[in-house]
């Protein structure tokens, strides 16, 4: 018998704008390796709480990544550290987790604000999982990204977006729907957007600041990537392996990989893609993508990591080797389930 599903709560607006206007001091968070849509999500919720008037600090388990450095012209963004932040996390009302539902996922920040006594509203269309880590959940799957949420929450308390909030949401929509290619771009992603452009933001120049200003180490690594991609599991697997001395030959940061593993999923043919780079620590963090039958958060569940059916990440132990050889493995398992295609 296949698991019951998991009853996924309904966004109640109603209930987080009561829990929202009663608070003053709000802490906003995300999880770690911050993506576009955790931080455009973050800074357009910042923009609205400081228009309501309220005391709110955006708190990361990770600094937000070289990429993603111009949105720190319009908010603050702050990463945290047990001496600078505990007095801080000590008297918040709020704590707001966007774009993840597990305490996990915010390492020891997460960890300390489990022991909070803070209301937790988390706000995410990932998987949901009911680990009860919050008091207040707005969890919608088919929302193309959190920031979206946050927008249509926002609207429908009837409030105005302003243009750095709408500069946040946008920057969410853009890249958690990879530019509006995935198979989330459907019509209420474009029809925020539109919205949103139709307030005046520029999207060609968010698209420049997010995509087109590569550092030169990403492009060299890209090469070197591509150039040595590997065909497993009779063309059903594209796997893209960044060791680590690659990594430190290019002086490549882990940001610099995002998007990788797109590109090498449009290979032709192929079932799923997977990127392995290998950490500092050792560790080796994987990218998943799957082309629409495989489940990769499936895979991905199995190394204690997560993400959405087409779209997962974990980190699997070291060495290199046998981290590629236990996500083959898994592959293999994922493929078996959904049978062999046909030949041609
Ligand atoms: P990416 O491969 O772009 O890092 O992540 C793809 C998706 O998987 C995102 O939704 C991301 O939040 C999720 N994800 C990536 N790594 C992990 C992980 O280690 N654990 C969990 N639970 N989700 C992950
Ligand atoms: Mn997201």
């Amino acid at each position: 018998m296949s698991p019951q599903p998991i009853p996924v709560p309904e966004p109640d607006w109603n209930a987080i704008g009561d829990a929202f206007r009663e608070a003053r001091r709000f802490l906003i968070t995300t999880h770690v390796n911050p993506d576009g849509d955790g931080l455009g999500a973050e800074l357009g919720l910042w923009a609205y709480l400081k228009s309501r008037g309220k005391d709110v600090r955006i708190v990361n388990p990770d600094p937000l990544p070289p990429r993603y450095a111009f949105l720190e012209e319009l908010g603050h963004y702050e990463s945290y550290t047990p001496a600078e932040h505990e007095a801080v996390i000590a008297d918040r009302d709020i704590v707001v987790v966007l774009d993840i539902s597990k305490w996990e996922r915010l390492d020891g920040l997460g960890e300390r604000l489990s022991r909070s006594d803070a209301r937790t509203v988390c706000i995410d269309h990932h998987p949901f999982e009911a680990n009860g880590m919050a008091d207040l959940y707005a969890v919608d799957l088919k929302a193309a990204a959190t920031g979206q949420l946050v927008y249509e929450m926002i609207r429908a308390w009837n409030h105005e977006v302003d243009p750095v909030m709408a500069t946040g949401f946008y920057v969410s929509i853009l890249t958690d729907t990879g530019s509006f290619r995935f198979s989330n771009s459907d019509a209420r992603a474009h029809r925020v957007a539109a919205e949103l452009i139709s307030l005046g933001l520029d999207p060609n120049d968010l698209y420049e600041k997010v995509y087109g200003n590569s550092s030169l180490a990403r492009i060299r690594l890209l090469g070197e990537a591509l150039s040595t991609l590997r065909v497993e599991l009779e063309g059903n697997v594209i796997l893209l392996v960044l060791s680590r001395e690659m990594m430190d030959r290019h002086g490549a940061l882990a940001s610099d990989t995002e998007g990788f593993v797109d590109i090498a999923r449009t290979v032709q043919g192929s079932e799923g893609v997977g990127l392995l780079m290998e950490r500092a620590d050792g560790k080796i963090k994987t990218s998943l993508r799957s082309k629409g039958r495989i489940s990769v958060n499936r895979i991905a569940t199995r190394f204690g990591g997560g993400g959405h059916e087409l779209a997962s990440g974990a980190t699997l132990e070291g060495p290199l080797d046998e981290a590629i050889g236990s996500l083959l493995a898994a592959f293999a398992d994922e493929i078996a389930r959904h049978g062999t295609r046909p030949a041609g």
